[in-house]
């Protein structure tokens, strides 16, 4: 079993992009006690792994820093932040960002040069956060590479794997992105199998974890993985 979950904001508001710093320790204890490793990208998709999981935070909120980075530093497991490089240090009320959105405080580079430094992986996720699908393929490219010599010359690292902005995609965007990067994930709510490409990989979205009668019992959800994530998913949330 191999899973790329997704996480946004780890607060203690109830809203869909925020998840709870109470089940966040939980999930990390419930990870350890079930014995799947949490790894890096790198790991997890180097063709020799059968078992782990890889957490990702996209966007860059500022709680990531404030709730998820002692959590991490506890328990001791990597991770990687897609960062939205033109929103540091502002909110993510970006220009293609629907005007109901709730408003979240992003990272500030002190914040994120402290995620760094902790080990945690700064990743690509654009400069802007535009739907990828409206952008040419020059305009996909300057992107990516704003966003990404941004964050070389903040951290002397080249992001190695990219999130797509709202999980759209088209076969430009797919295009550039293996182009560019060892690889790319998507909101396809999916555990890894062998057959995914690295440019279209599929996660599974904290949203659905939120539960914690579901982390406590963590080992028999793993094993419900297989038997198709998403109606699984939605009938024990839509229980609780
Ligand atoms: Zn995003």
């Amino acid at each position: 079993m191999r899973a790329i979950i997704t996480f946004h904001s780890i607060d203690t508001e109830d809203r869909v992009l925020s998840y709870p710093p109470v089940l966040f320790e939980m999930l990390l204890g419930a990870l350890e006690s079930c014995k799947l490793p949490v790894c890096s990208l790198d790991t997890l998709l180097d063709g020799k792994t059968e078992h782990g999981v890889a957490l990702t935070f996209d966007d860059g909120m500022q709680s990531v820093f404030r709730y998820a980075l002692p959590a991490i530093r506890d328990h001791k497991v990597p991770a990687h932040l897609f960062l939205t490089t033109g929103a540091v240090g502002g909110d993510n009320h970006w220009p293609t960002q629907p005007g109901d959105a709730p408003c979240y405080r992003m990272l500030n580079w002190d914040e994120v040069e402290a995620l760094h430094e902790a080990g945690i992986l700064v990743e690509s996720h654009t400069h802007t956060h535009p739907d990828l699908r409206q952008l040419s393929r020059t305009q996909v490219q300057e992107e990516c590479e704003m966003a990404d010599a941004i964050i070389e010359q903040h951290l002397g690292r080249r992001p190695r794997y990219f999130a797509y902005p709202y999980g759209y995609i088209s076969e430009t965007a797919k295009s550039v992105s293996i182009q560019r990067y060892a690889g790319s994930v998507t909101t396809k709510l999916h555990y890894l199998d062998n057959n995914d490409e690295n440019g279209l990989l599929p996660r599974l979205d904290s949203y659905y974890l939120k539960s914690p009668w579901l982390i406590q019992n963590l080992d028999s959800v793993l094993a419900q993985l297989y038997l198709g994530i998403r109606g699984f998913m939605r009938s024990v949330r839509g229980s609780q």
